[in-house]
């Protein structure tokens, strides 16, 4: 690619401690990298002809990064799976989900870059079963979507140690259901893959696609043997994998690894010596002050989805004593926002607002932090260096939005600029979205592909979740199963004192 000179009315290079921002600035990208932050009418000498983008008009800043994404361009509401409980919402999720996976990520990246996000985590969660073939070519289908839709990305192959996530619907319990409705839950059961073929597969997809980030998942790790982690753990180190899981989502997981395994997950995991700073949580809903304490020791990262944990009803994650404790934290839509979009400047925003404890005395979290998670935070979660920044050397993910209430708060009243993002700056307002220096997003609308025609394909390979027998009837029986479990200290909400 030719070199480019991006203009801004304002150029912001990084957010957090070491936040830069640059008036009348400019980057110069040669070959997708950045390679000088300045001045734009010095750049412009020194460049007379690399090619210009942008007027200098717009707020120019590091693309965001979505540290935790499932892939879902027809997110789990619009098939008609209901926001519930995570160990509710999971037998909708057996037998949905049925798109075809090209089509869906791609619009998923099509949503998630008209967001302002340039690169994205993906965990394929709901699958990682046999048959082998058929798990190869939904990893397939999935690694080239989003290389052909020009995203940055990093994806997860799921390995399982067990064909039912749910550790309650054990042989005694389907014993007792009706013959048809045992019949239809065995009909859900797919074969289980052994770790080498796992691991087999993982350096196939690697030799296929060298340039793809490929991660490790270890599944329902409430349901993974210590022997399985172990190995997972020993597989990935070999091969200089990253890994993300689920972890402590909701107070039941919490409650079940301290019930089946007398601690908790995360004291599991980094008692067979999982926890490494090349993995990273999402969620971490219930982690202890302990847990909080080992993620730091460890150096593993939290991924805070701020948003799934509200519609799911999973809790609020301690995320400011995580902060405190100095642990890594990202931020990822989890495919589940508030709007059921991908609007990552609202989840930012939402992750703020939501760890900003009242008191005069009190500090808020300061917006450069909360920005600085959605930005930098995802460079070690995806593995890919100099990502979340605009700095000589990184590569020139970017963001170019207007907005006239921003420009008026820093160019007239020199209000705080992160704040300002913060308060005004929505995905509405976003122009265009540069991912190595090419144009994904213009006049806000993906045009890096044909936006209608992979919507529609998304959507003709999708068919709507209805409630079966069989789901209606455990949706009920595994909600009142844990309903009925002892929740003692372990409130779901309770933020304010209600002390008279
Ligand atoms: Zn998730």
């Amino acid at each position: 690619m030719s070199d480019q000179l991006v203009r801004g009315r304002l150029v912001v290079t990084r957010w957090g401690a070491q936040s830069r921002a640059i008036e009348k600035g400019a980057l110069h990208v040669d070959g997708g990298i950045v390679t000088e932050v300045g001045p734009f009418d010095e750049l412009r000498r020194r460049h007379p002809a690399a090619e210009e983008v942008g007027d200098g008009t717009h707020l120019v800043m590091p693309g965001f990064v979505n540290s935790h994404s499932h892939g879902r361009g027809i997110t789990t509401l619009r098939q008609g799976i209901p926001d519930d409980p995570g160990e509710v919402r999971s037998v909708g999720l057996r037998i949905g989900l049925s798109g075809d996976p090209y089509w869906d990520v791609l619009y998923t990246c099509a949503r998630q870059l008209e967001a302002g996000i340039t690169a994205t985590m993906h965990l394929d969660t709901n699958y990682g079963y046999g048959p082998l073939d058929v798990y190869e070519k939904r990893l397939r289908d999935v690694i080239t979507a989003y290389d052909d839709s020009g995203m940055r990305s990093a994806v997860t192959l799921a390995l399982r140690d067990s064909s039912m996530d749910d550790p309650y619907l054990e042989d005694a319990f389907l014993a007792s259901l009706s013959a048809e409705i045992r019949a239809e839950i065995e009909g859900w059961r797919r074969p289980l893959l052994g770790l080498d073929d796992y691991l087999a597969l993982y350096d196939r997809l690697h030799q296929q696609f060298p340039a793809a980030k490929l991660q490790l998942e270890p599944a329902a790790v409430g349901a993974c043997a210590d022997d399985f982690l172990r190995d997972v753990r020993k597989a990935a180190s070999a091969r200089g994998a990253g890994l993300q899981l689920h972890l402590s989502e909701t107070a039941y997981s919490k409650l079940y690894s301290l019930k089946r395994f007398g601690k908790s997950t995360v004291q599991r995991l980094a008692d067979v010596g999982f926890l490494c700073s090349d993995v990273s949580c999402a969620h971490c809903v219930w982690l202890t002050e302990r847990d909080i304490g080992i993620m730091r020791e460890t150096g593993a990262m939290v991924v805070h989805n701020p948003s799934s944990n509200l519609r799911l009803r999973s809790g609020l994650a301690p995320v400011r004593s995580m902060a405190e404790a100095d642990v890594h934290i990202a931020l990822g839509t989890d495919n589940l926002t508030l709007n059921d979009d991908e609007d990552i400047l609202q989840e930012t925003r939402l992750a703020q607002l939501l760890h900003s404890p009242p008191g005069i005395g009190e500090t808020p979290i300061p917006a450069q932090t909360a920005l600085q998670w959605a930005t930098q935070g995802g460079a070690k979660v995806l593995g890919i260096e100099g990502l979340g920044s605009l700095e000589p050397g990184s590569p020139a993910d970017l963001v170019m939005a207007h907005n006239r209430s921003f420009d008026r708060a820093v160019f007239e009243s020199g209000h705080d600029m992160a704040a300002s993002v913060m308060h005004w700056v929505r995905q509405s307002d976003i122009d265009q979205v540069l991912v190595g220096g090419q144009i994904m997003v213009r006049d806000g609308r993906y045009v890096f592909r044909d936006r209608e025609e992979l919507k529609r394909k998304a959507y003709e390979g999708h068919r709507q979740w209805m409630l079966t027998p069989a789901t209606r009837l455990l949706r009920s029986q595994i909600g009142e199963r844990y309903a009925s479990q002892d929740f003692e200290g372990q409130p779901f909400y309770r933020l304010n004192s209600r002390v008279d």
